[in-house]
């Protein structure tokens, strides 16, 4: 196969950050821009919010339903976020790697852990700063969908959360989104070997 055809093998981006960081954004923009990359739904047992679907956003699930997958050992990791369950099916990323195609994940510092454990080949983690706190709470309280209850809540598991980015592969400053973007699509880029 010549160096222009050429596809490394499949990776697991896993994008982590504190809510309101502009992750949804970012992994959208590179769903549009990577073909070969599949976003992975997430099961998780907190209430739909807005306008989210079943099967599209999230596999909502009840608490005893999920805890059944965890007993089974049918996620490749899952975490209590926000006082919620949340975990990335095993068997979603392996039909994925089968198909020759990458997954990209959009979840907690927990879950990237996890991941970078279980995929130590595979995985690349990439953590999404916020440019500041106030930066942080602005977007959240404009999304307009929590109560002020879950913002504080999402608040200080965010200045937690901030507190592990040297743990991951890379970081991205999200302040400007067009730069921002750029900076990940080139490490993505990277990570896949070429983009669609
Ligand atoms: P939200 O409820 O706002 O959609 O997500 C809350 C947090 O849970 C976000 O940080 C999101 O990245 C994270 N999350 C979503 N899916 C998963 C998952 O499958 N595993 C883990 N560990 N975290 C997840």
């Amino acid at each position: 196969m010549s160096p222009a055809t050429r596809r490394a093998a499949p990776r697991l981006i896993v994008l982590s950050a504190p809510s309101g960081a502009g992750k949804t954004t970012l992994c959208k923009r590179l769903l549009a821009d990577f073909l070969q990359l599949e976003l992975s739904i997430s099961s998780t047992t907190r209430p739909v919010r807005g306008s989210e679907q079943q099967g599209k956003d999230y596999h909502f699930l009840s608490t005893e339903e999920f805890q059944k997958l965890i007993a089974a050992d049918r996620f490749a990791e899952w975490a209590l976020v926000h006082g919620n369950y949340y975990g990335t099916s095993k068997d979603a990323i392996e039909r994925s790697f089968a198909q020759g195609k990458s997954v990209l994940l959009d979840i907690d510092v927990q879950g990237a852990e996890s991941l970078r454990k279980a995929y130590p080949v595979e995985c690349f983690s990439i953590f999404i700063s916020p440019p500041d706190l106030q930066t942080l709470e602005s977007r959240l309280r404009s999304r307009g969908t929590d109560s002020e209850e879950t913002i504080q809540k999402r608040l200080k598991n965010s200045i937690d959360e901030m507190k592990e980015d040297k743990h991951f592969h890379a970081r991205v400053v999200n302040d400007d989104f067009e730069a921002a973007y750029a900076k990940l699509k080139t490490m993505v880029d990277l990570q896949l070997g070429s983009s669609s």
